[in-house]
C-alpha cells in the first residue's frame, strides 16, 4: 500500500502520510501524518485567529479508529505558534478537538456507544478506563451543545432529585415545551433556584417566561415569584395527587390498626391496588378492591375520593374547576377521614395555582418524565459526580429522543 493510498483512506483534509508501520502481531497500524504542501493556514488555538508566524514544530500522538483489526495510532506533525494576542500557543487542528490523545472521530464513536452503554461497558468495549470514556463522552456533549440553539423558555418545570444521602437534593429547571431538563443545581433552596435566574438568564430571558410548574414547595415559588414576577405558578398535577396517595395509605394504616385481629388480613397488603387507579386495574383486582370496600365503607371513600380528584385538571374553565373542587370539599365533611382534611387545606392553601391552569395550559407530566430520565441515567451510570455532565447527558437523550421522552409519561 501507498503512502497516497493511505493518506485518501485515513482521510484527514490537507494532511498525508508520509510513513507507516503494521505490526501483525500486536495488530496494529501507525501512521506518520503531515501537512499537505501548500496547506499552510494555521489557527492559534487560543483565539482562533489566522496566525502566520510558526515558533517550532512537534510530534503528537493520536488513537483514531481501527482499520479492519487493527488497532491505529496516527502520529502528527504540529505547529506551536506566535499569536500577537495569546503568545506561543498550539495550533487548532479540526480533527484534534481536545488535548486528549485521541482524534475526534475516535471520541465521537465512543460518545455514541455511551448513548446505550454505561461508561464502564464501553470502557471494557475499547480498552479504555471508565473515567477517560467518562471525559470523553463529556466533551462530545459539549461540542454537541456548544452547536445546538437552545429553544427559548417560555414555561419552566421546577421540581427536585434526591441523589442520596451524600450530594443530597438537586434542583431540577426543564422546559415543558420541549421536554428537557435546563439546568441542575445543588440543594433546593430558594437560592439554588435563584442562581438559575441570575446566572442563566438575562432579564429579557426572565421576563419571556409565562408559566412555571412546580411542585408546592414553598422556596420555590418565592424564588419564582421573585425573579419573574409575570409568570403565573401551576401546581402540578403529579405532584398533588401524590399527596393524595399519601392521604389514602394513612388511611389505609389506621384502619389496619383499628381493625382487630382477623379482620386485618383483609386490609393487608393492599396498598399497591388502593394507589392504583381504577381505569389501571384487571377485572380481578377490582373485584378484589369491591370485596374490601364491601367491609370497609371508610377506605372505599378514601379511594372514591382520590379518583374524582384526577378529574379536576379536565376542566377547561376555572369557574368549572372551582366548582368541581368545592363539591369536592363538600363530600369530605363528617367523613371523619384526617388525612384528607390536611389534603383539603393544602388545596385551599394553593387554589390560586391549582386554578391557573386554566389560564396557561400546560403539558402536565413533563416535570416527572424529566425527572424519571434522570433517575434512569443515575441508576444506569451510577454516580455522576459532575451535575453538568449528567445535564447534558439528559438533555442530549431528550432531544434525540424527545418523542418517546416526553410521551410515554405525559398524562
Ligand atoms: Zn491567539
Amino acid at each position: 500500500m501507498s503512502d497516497i493510498d493511505l493518506s485518501k483512506m485515513l482521510g484527514w483534509p490537507g494532511y498525508r502520510v508520509y510513513r507507516f508501520e503494521i505490526n501483525e502481531l500486536a495488530k496494529s497500524l501507525r501512521l506518520w501524518v503531515r501537512r499537505k504542501r501548500g496547506n499552510l493556514k494555521l489557527v492559534c488555538s487560543g483565539c482562533g485567529r489566522r496566525v502566520h508566524k510558526i515558533h517550532e514544530v512537534y510530534e503528537r500522538e493520536v488513537r483514531d479508529l481501527p482499520c479492519f483489526q487493527y488497532r491505529t495510532t496516527v502520529v502528527i506533525e504540529l505547529y506551536r505558534v506566535h499569536c500577537p494576542s495569546c503568545g506561543i500557543k498550539t495550533e487548532r487542528v479540526e480533527p484534534l478537538p481536545s488535548k486528549a490523545p485521541f482524534s475526534k472521530r475516535f471520541e465521537e464513536e465512543v460518545g455514541q456507544a455511551c448513548e446505550g452503554a454505561s461508561a464502564r461497558q464501553s470502557a471494557r468495549r475499547y480498552g479504555l478506563k471508565p473515567g477517560t470514556v467518562r471525559a470523553i463522552d463529556l466533551r462530545c456533549l459539549e461540542r454537541w451543545k456548544a452547536k445546538r440553539r437552545m429553544p427559548a423558555l417560555k414555561q419552566m418545570g421546577v421540581d427536585e432529585i434526591y441523589l442520596g444521602s451524600k450530594a443530597k437534593f438537586v434542583t431540577v429547571v426543564s422546559n415543558l415545551k420541549t421536554g428537557e431538563p435546563v439546568w441542575l443545581g445543588a440543594g433546593r433552596k430558594k437560592e439554588t433556584l435563584d442562581g438559575f435566574f441570575q446566572k442563566e438568564l438575562s432579564v429579557r430571558q426572565r421576563a419571556q417566561i409565562e408559566a412555571a410548574c412546580m411542585d408546592m414547595w414553598k422556596p420555590f415559588r418565592v424564588s419564582v415569584e421573585q425573579w419573574a414576577p409575570q409568570c403565573r405558578i401551576i401546581f402540578d398535577k403529579f405532584h398533588v395527587l401524590q399527596r393524595v396517595n399519601v392521604a389514602i395509605d394513612e388511611v389505609r394504616r389506621a384502619e389496619f390498626f383499628r381493625k382487630g385481629g382477623g379482620k386485618r388480613g383483609l386490609v393487608k397488603g393492599k396498598r399497591w391496588l388502593l394507589l392504583t387507579r381504577w381505569v389501571n386495574l384487571t377485572s380481578s383486582k377490582r373485584r378484589e378492591l369491591n370485596s374490601l370496600f364491601a367491609i370497609n365503607r371508610r377506605l372505599m371513600k378514601a379511594y372514591l375520593l382520590k379518583e374524582s380528584l384526577e378529574r379536576l385538571w379536565s376542566f377547561q374553565y376555572e369557574g368549572a374547576m372551582l366548582r368541581y373542587l368545592e363539591r369536592w370539599f363538600d363530600q369530605l365533611r363528617w367523613q371523619r377521614l384526617a388525612p384528607f382534611q390536611k389534603v383539603a387545606r393544602m388545596l385551599r392553601e394553593h387554589l390560586h395555582g391549582i386554578l391557573n391552569y386554566c389560564r396557561t395550559k400546560v403539558r402536565m407530566g413533563v416535570v416527572e418524565a424529566v425527572n424519571a430520565n434522570l433517575k434512569t441515567l443515575l441508576r444506569r451510570g451510577r454516580g455522576y459526580k459532575n451535575l453538568r455532565y449528567l445535564l447534558l447527558k439528559a438533555q442530549h437523550m431528550a432531544a434525540t429522543r424527545t418523542e418517546i421522552v416526553v410521551f410515554r409519561k405525559a398524562s
